[in-house]
């Protein structure tokens, strides 16, 4: 097979093409049972006040605060006590002058009180048989009382469609009485590995073959993303079999990923079968480290990322280029990895031509972030992929970074970003700047 000359395109660029192209996922009815971590497909609206009622936040009674205008130390006033209403509980009396009801927390504030005092700030007193409360002090209008709408009004728009489902928000979706939740369905994603090296996880090592890791890690990627997984077996380098499994794949998920394959080797057949498929490839070379040949196609509303077989390329791959296309058809506002700003903590010496994702450890700190490449940066390590909880990106062009730079971090644990890649952290200025003061 020829080998075709491929063109790399910027990672800004590669990314850019994938989000001109992301659709939106279906929604589904969930229990508010099975909400949690699911994205919210409709905004939430409060559809009534909270409180829906004036209510007592404390334990105490319910009064005219006319009434206490001449309260004090030495002349405390008398109130007769008539009702007792716990939360829940409604006065069956209007409350004139001279009474009080003795009210719990929670419970609606009478019709005629306008004030609650403490249960703690009265002395209870019995006369003949009757309940009076004795109080020292004068209350003004509107003292102690939770207000009708004082939490949220009807009509707020409490959240946004694309906002991830949290315990908070689940007492609010119950707070208006969702007992059914509207989120988006989870896209399936096919996750299909080639290469006739590979052994499945369960089996023994056997010469010139390795066990599928790449089937796994990505599979838990995905699923932290929001995905639901097809793991398909592993398969042997066949373009006509390949080709069946990758249209088999197509047929069962949203989104397929293939490992492997996708390079200008003799049996690298996935370029081959997104040209008879059909498929509109986006992109098949990217000006990075790892993961060049990461390539990316659409095919009748479905999404094809041929990701390399190296394991960190793969990983890189994943993290770039899937997240964004999973995320965004969420409506999540930032479907990208979390970009920041850290110190690097060791020399990076190796040339770099490529924009280099190296997987790295990165610590947050109060002033400054630092940040530390994981183990060996070769992109078939799997080992320096253990500890990495973030990617520096150094931008292409340069001869090395020094200990000390101020480097672009993306990391995949924090909140996403909008859109990292026009960042100055990722141009190429500041890393020329950087490898000049190298001798
Ligand atoms: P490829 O992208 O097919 O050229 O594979 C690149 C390298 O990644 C080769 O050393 C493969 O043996 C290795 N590799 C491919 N697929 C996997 C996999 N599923 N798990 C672990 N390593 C893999
Ligand atoms: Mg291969």
């Amino acid at each position: 097979m020829p080998v075709t000359k491929r063109t790399p395109i910027p990672v800004s660029e590669a990314v850019k093409s994938i989000m001109s192209r992301t659709c939106v996922w279906e929604t589904e009815e969930v229990p508010i049972t099975e909400c949690d971590n699911r994205i919210l497909a409709n905004h939430l609206i409060a559809s009534h006040d909270v409180p829906p009622f004036d209510r007592s936040p404390y334990d105490g009674f319910a009064v005219h605060s006319e009434d206490t205008l001449d309260a004090s130390e030495n002349s405390p006033i008398k109130l007769q006590v008539i009702e007792t209403i716990g939360a829940g509980q409604v006065a069956a009396n209007k409350l004139s002058s001279g009474n009080a009801i003795r009210i719990m927390t929670g419970a609606k504030i009478p019709e005629g009180a306008d004030a609650v005092i403490m249960l703690e700030l009265v002395k209870e007193i019995d006369v003949d048989g009757k309940s009076f409360i004795q109080i020292k002090r004068t209350l003004k209008p509107n003292d102690n009382i939770s207000f009708k709408g004082e939490d949220t009004k009807e009509g707020t728009v409490l959240a946004k469609a694309g906002t991830v489902i949290t315990p908070g928000m689940i007492a609010v979706l119950a707070t208006f009485g969702h007992h059914t939740v509207s989120v988006f369905k989870k896209p399936v994603v096919g996750i299909l590995s080639t290469g006739t090296e590979l052994l499945d996880v369960n089996e023994p090592l056997q010469p010139g073959k390795i066990r599928n890791s790449n089937a796994y890690m990505v599979a838990a990627q995905v699923k932290a993303m929001g995905a639901a997984v097809k793991l398909y077996q592993h398969r042997e380098d066949n373009f006509d079999s390949l080709y069946e499994n990758v249209s088999e794949c197509l047929a069962d998920s949203d989104i397929v990923i293939t490992t492997g394959g996708v390079s200008v080797g003799d049996y690298d057949y996935l370029p081959a079968i997104y040209e008879k498929l059909g498929a509109e490839v986006l992109f098949n070379k990217i000006a990075m480290r790892p993961g060049s040949v990461t390539t990316v196609a659409v095919h009748q509303g479905k999404w094809l990322f041929g990701l390399s077989g190296n394991p960190s390329a793969c990983f890189v791959g994943c993290e770039l280029f899937v997240r964004p296309v999973i995320l965004s058809g969420m409506k999540v506002k930032k479907p990208h990895c979390q970009i920041l700003k850290a110190e690097l903590g060791a020399d990076f010496p190796k040339p770099n031509p490529f924009t280099r994702f190296v997987r790295a450890v990165l610590t947050e700190g109060i002033n400054m972030n630092s940040v530390t490449p994981a183990g060996l940066d070769k992109s078939g390590s799997v080992s320096s992929l253990l500890a990495a909880n973030s990617l520096i990106v150094l931008p292409g062009g340069t001869r090395g970074w020094e200990k000390g730079s101020e480097v672009g971090v993306l990391t995949w644990n924090g909140e996403g970003s909008e859109w990292p890649w026009d960042s100055p952290l990722f141009s190429k200025s500041s890393a020329i700047k950087t490898a000049e003061k190298q001798p």
